[in-house]
């Protein structure tokens, strides 16, 4: 048998769940392509397929238009100095915390801050620092909380933390903490702020300069309508020649992006999708209202909503004991919420999971969110 052929029966074209389904899988939601991002990843799929024109620098490619994307667009989108494209918001993270510090020094991230903020502190060989939060219910990171990590910092090591680092919103609850406050608090130490918006760039309206962040990243796949693994990274003009720095050998690759990102069919689904996804940043005031009534009818249910009360984002974590006491006692036991979910074409809920869960409300519409909210309710009484 031909390899190809043992490739496919082995894996097959799996059939996606979630393309017909209604989709409430957070991770998924604000990653869905567009119609054009769908094209543009036929279109520029071949391997290299943006360099035609390229004259070593990616951001300054001129056709396809990623220089005016990068240089032009993204800026004003996300309300920083300086732009590039990188290849997820981990990468992003790992650049500024990479170039920003030396081995050893001190990085403060809020305690629910995302496992890859983790990660990149570890890569980069920082010591972490965390801002705890006010715990169960609430989850609430309370910005005077940056300003006493920071003085546990100082006292220890004899010097401010190189950076700090605020999830906007986290990944788990959806809190959105003040980050005008957490910016105007790390500053008063001189300490450069860092915002992940892995959540909200490209959900919600965010700018950083209005907040008072001095790096912003995002994530495309994430919530761009991106096809990754592809990202964002904004920096003031203050430490753009840091994070930006070009190599002393081949002198217009940027040592942190290692010469080059998304080179390809990734950065071409971010363009395609880009109109689009700054149009619906402008309806969030609507995508919050659906998020709460959504809440709400789940409540009446006996569903708990953990985080913000009343909650700011599509983002949402339930504590579900109603559900929780059903899986106890039927035969598919853990297992039965997804597959009532799945009869019911309905996608996002982790596989087993009942007494806790995350889901998101993004793009979904009132008459899907309607039918979500019903699937529960039946689902509830059937057990009864
Ligand atoms: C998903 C997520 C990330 C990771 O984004 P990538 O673009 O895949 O690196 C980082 N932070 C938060 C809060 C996330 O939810």
């Amino acid at each position: 048998m031909a390899l190809d052929d043992i490739f496919l029966q082995k894996f097959g074209y799996i059939e996606r769940g979630p393309l017909n389904a209604i989709n409430i899988d957070p991770l998924q939601r604000g990653g869905i392509l567009t119609d054009e991002a769908r094209r543009a990843l036929v279109q520029w799929g071949d391997g290299y397929s943006v360099c035609d024109f390229c004259s070593g620098v990616l951001d300054k490619i001129k056709k396809p238009p990623i220089h005016d994307f990068v240089h032009g667009a993204l800026p004003e989108f996300l309300g920083t100095d300086e732009v590039r494209v990188t290849n997820g918001a981990r990468e992003s993270k790992f650049a500024v915390m990479h170039s920003m510090t030396v081995e050893g020094d001190f990085v403060v991230l809020d305690q629910i801050a995302h496992y890859t903020s983790y990660v990149a502190a570890q890569r980069a060989r920082l010591n972490i620092r965390t801002v705890p939060n006010s715990g169960n219910p609430y989850y609430k990171t309370e910005p005077e909380g940056y300003a006493t990590a920071i003085e546990e910092v100082i006292r220890e090591s004899g010097k401010p933390p190189a950076l700090a680092l605020l999830t906007y919103p986290d990944g788990n609850y959806g809190n959105l903490a003040d980050a005008k406050k957490v910016a105007s608090t790390c500053h008063e130490y001189d300490v450069p702020l860092l915002l992940n918006g892995a959540y909200s760039v490209g959900r919600m309206p965010i700018n950083a300069k209005e907040l008072g962040a001095d790096f912003i990243v995002g994530s495309g796949h994430k919530s761009m309508a991106a096809s990754g693994p592809v990202g964002v990274l904004g920096v003031t003009e203050e430490y753009a020649d840091i994070v930006f720095k070009k190599s002393p050998t081949h002198n217009v690759k940027e040592i942190e992006l290692l010469g080059c990102t998304a080179r390809g069919a990734t950065i071409m689904t971010m363009i395609a999708s880009f109109p689009t996804v700054v149009k619906r940043t402008r309806n969030w005031d609507n995508e919050v209202a659906d998020a709460r009534w959504f809440s709400e009818k789940l409540e009446g249910m006996g569903l708990i909503q953990i985080g913000d009360r009343p909650h700011n984002h599509d983002l949402m974590f339930f504590e579900a004991p109603v559900l929780f006491e059903i899986s106890q006692r039927v035969k598919k036991g853990r297992y039965f919420l997804y597959k009532d979910l799945k009869a019911r074409n309905i996608h996002g809920i982790k596989a087993g999971l009942t007494k806790f869960f995350k889901l998101s409300t993004f793009g979904v519409g009132r008459d899907d969110l309607k039918v979500v909210v019903d699937a529960f309710d039946e689902i509830i009484r059937k057990y009864e």
